[in-house]
């Protein structure tokens, strides 16, 4: 069981706790991405097991006919340990989750996992046409060189800003660098691919460059944000008819994730307080 304030972002220890979250969503006209948290096993048995642990959560998935994909992070299946447990990992889950029609994203993580990252996603993705996407970060300077390879390949893209703390040799270090990116990674990605654009922001700049975007290039995307941030703005778009996709973290390892939520905005946790006593 999640405690208050912790459950504002986590939807709880459990599959069926995480799938009731997701339907709730649904019934606000909101997707769920599932994301089962663990990162970081420096050996092969964890990191089979959340993979066996995805596989069955996609089946899941499709049983109960939820609007939901899911989202696994590359250190999480065995990036750590080296590419070969990575890339069959995620060749096990994307093989088992396009037999239930069930869409995967892959989370990025730090920049020397940039490529063994996006080589299985490329890879995986010319097996499984549409079934695949991963997210590309704008404060990465290799970024520019990755969507353009990423507009030729059947798999989706999450444009998010970068959460990692990266070397000045591959990141841009100011928000206003990174920004600046990001809507210059936004208009390439309207104007080249033929849907598969996910916006991975909360900020109310980027999501109106997108929808102007749109409007101009008449492009698909969805919004993508995280469980328990702007949730007033993921329903409200959604009621406008975007499509809105929320980001569902869940699993016993829900402490860390917690705490890097709070440590990243001291809002969140105004915003959790105000929530548990109704002001
Ligand atoms: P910021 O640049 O942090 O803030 C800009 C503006 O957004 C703020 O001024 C405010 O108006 C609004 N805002 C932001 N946060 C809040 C808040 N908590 N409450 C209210 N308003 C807020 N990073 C990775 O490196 N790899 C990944 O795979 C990855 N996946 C992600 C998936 C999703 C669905 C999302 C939403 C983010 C993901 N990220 C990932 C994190 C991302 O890289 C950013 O670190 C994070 O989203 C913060 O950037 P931002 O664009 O949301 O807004």
């Amino acid at each position: 069981m999640i405690p208050p304030l912790a459950n504002r972002f986590v939807a709880g220890t459990t599959d069926s706790e995480a799938l009731d979250h997701v339907a709730d969503l649904n019934s606000e006209g909101i997707g769920g991405i599932l994301n089962l948290l663990g990162e970081h096993y420096h050996e092969r048995d964890p990191a089979d097991g959340d993979a066996d642990q995805y596989i069955d959560l996609a089946t899941t998935l499709a049983t109960r006919d939820l609007d939901g994909s899911i989202s696994v992070k590359p250190s999480q299946i065995g990036i750590d340990i080296g590419p070969t447990p990575f890339e069959e990992n995620f060749a096990r889950i994307v093989e088992a989750a396009a037999a239930e029609d069930v869409f995967v994203w892959c989370d990025i993580e730090d920049h020397t996992t940039t490529d063994t990252t996006l080589d299985a996603v490329g890879s995986m993705a010319r097996e499984y046409p549409g079934q695949v996407g991963v997210a590309l970060q704008a404060n990465l300077k290799r970024t520019r060189e990755d969507i353009r390879r990423f507009a030729d390949l059947p798999a989706a893209v999450r444009l998010v800003k970068g959460a990692y703390d990266e070397p000045p040799s591959v990141a841009h270090q100011k928000k206003e660098y990174v920004n600046e990116a990001y809507e210059d990674y936004l208009e390439f990605m309207f104007r080249e691919f033929d849907g598969g654009i996910a916006v991975g922001s909360h900020d109310p700049t980027m999501i109106d460059r997108a929808v102007e975007l749109h409007d101009e290039y008449g492009t698909d995307f969805e919004i993508q944000m995280l469980m328990g941030v702007r949730e007033d703005a993921q329903r409200e778009l959604a009621s406008q008819g975007y499509e809105v996709n929320q980001y569902v973290p869940y699993g016993d390892k829900w402490f860390q994730y917690f705490y890097r939520r709070i440590r990243e905005r001291k809002e969140n946790v105004i915003f959790a307080v105000r929530a548990i006593v109704g002001v």
